[in-house]
């Protein structure tokens, strides 16, 4: 008996449509070929066509729709609708920890082409917790952070590790001035760390950490960080690799997944069919090993960086012509051509 996954499937706005296209065409792919699953996809509306048919980019139908499936691939939403979109998914679907693979691909004039490292950033607390005032002239955000917040995190961290096959986690912070938050978060790490004997804990402040990443990525493995902080660090990542097109990142709760490109909607390129949706796809192939399916969601990452290698898969970002679905379907193809055993 096949186990069968719902997966939603939340274009949105701008080249959101163009490389949701592709990566689906992948996930069909992988839904032909998988041996032992199949996926149900369901469609959902995010962004300006949320608008239109129901008069808000975040509508209740698509809540629902997501309550139904737990596992979403999501495009971008941009413009007055991005804040919506994806604060409302982080909000109502509980998804605290932001997971971002840092790993270079073939072919794309990376920084740092050996590196191989996760962030996992916190989603819901510290500065982004909106909490704050204006009193005359003193302006003032506060940074919260919560007992349940931080150890969710950090166990979340810990297990990422162990299921990823992971030797280390680095909680990164600055705990000899942030005495109220970090300091606390800093013990409550190394409590925690003693559940995961298997697993390396260190510590690192944030500043030195990102200068790693850009420098010696090789010392890192997992990399925790709050949510400010996460933020910058995982665009630091990002730029060491190639940049907007080729990373992927997941969003993840206890109830639900959301995976997205972590561009956005480059509103110049939509509807062209030119965008890169390499990175579309990479989110494509995590929701595939979210699902607990890592043969065939290392198959997916084997094949875009085979093809890649082969300079098959270029579009104009990497000074080629391939359009946004002839990279859908190339990786498609492969994917069918060998099936979901290597
Ligand atoms: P938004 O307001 O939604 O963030 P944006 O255009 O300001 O849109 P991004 O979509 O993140 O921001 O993209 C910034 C630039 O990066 C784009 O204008 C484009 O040049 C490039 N870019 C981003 N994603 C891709 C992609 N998938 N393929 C090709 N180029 C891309």
């Amino acid at each position: 008996m096949k186990k069968q996954y719902k997966v939603g499937i939340i274009p949105g706005d701008g080249i959101g449509r163009d490389v949701i296209r592709a990566a689906t065409t992948v996930l069909e792919a992988v839904n032909d070929v998988a041996e032992g699953f199949s996926l149900q996809f369901l469609r959902m509306e995010a962004g300006d066509s949320a608008v239109e048919k129901y008069g808000k980019p975040f509508p209740q139908e698509t809540i629902d729709g997501i309550r139904q499936v737990n596992n979403v691939l999501f495009g971008a939403a941009g413009g007055p609708n991005a804040a919506e979109v994806i604060q409302g998914m982080r909000r109502t679907f509980e998804l605290y920890a932001n997971v971002r693979p840092i790993k270079a691909l073939p072919g794309t004039k990376a920084l740092q082409p050996n590196s191989d490292l996760i962030i996992v950033r916190e989603n819901t607390e510290g500065l982004y917790r909106r909490v704050g005032y204006i009193d005359g002239d003193t302006y003032v955000n506060l940074r919260v952070f919560t007992r349940k917040g931080m150890e969710r995190i950090i166990r979340f961290g810990f297990n990422l590790a162990r299921r990823e096959g992971r030797k280390k986690v680095t909680f990164t912070h600055k705990a000899i001035l942030l005495t109220y938050t970090d300091r606390p978060m800093l013990e409550l790490f190394y409590e925690i760390a003693k559940e995961f004997p298997d697993i390396r804990a260190e510590d690192m402040e944030y500043d030195n950490c990102a200068m790693r990443i850009v420098m010696k990525p090789g010392d890192l493995d997992v990399v925790l960080a709050e949510n400010a902080n996460g933020d910058i660090l995982s665009d630091v990542g990002a730029g060491t690799i190639g940049g907007l097109g080729f990373v992927p990142g997941g969003n993840i709760g206890d109830t639900a997944a959301v995976f997205e490109p972590i561009h956005g909607t480059a509103p110049k390129y939509a509807d062209k069919n030119i965008a890169n949706p390499i990175a579309a796809i990479l989110a494509a192939k995590m929701l595939v090993n979210h699902l607990g399916e890592k043969e065939m969601s290392a198959r997916i990452e084997e094949v875009v960086r085979q093809l890649l290698t082969d300079g098959k898969i270029r579009t104009f970002d990497l000074g080629g012509t391939s359009s946004t679905s002839e990279v859908g379907e190339a990786v498609a193809q492969e994917i069918r051509k060998y099936g979901g055993k290597k």
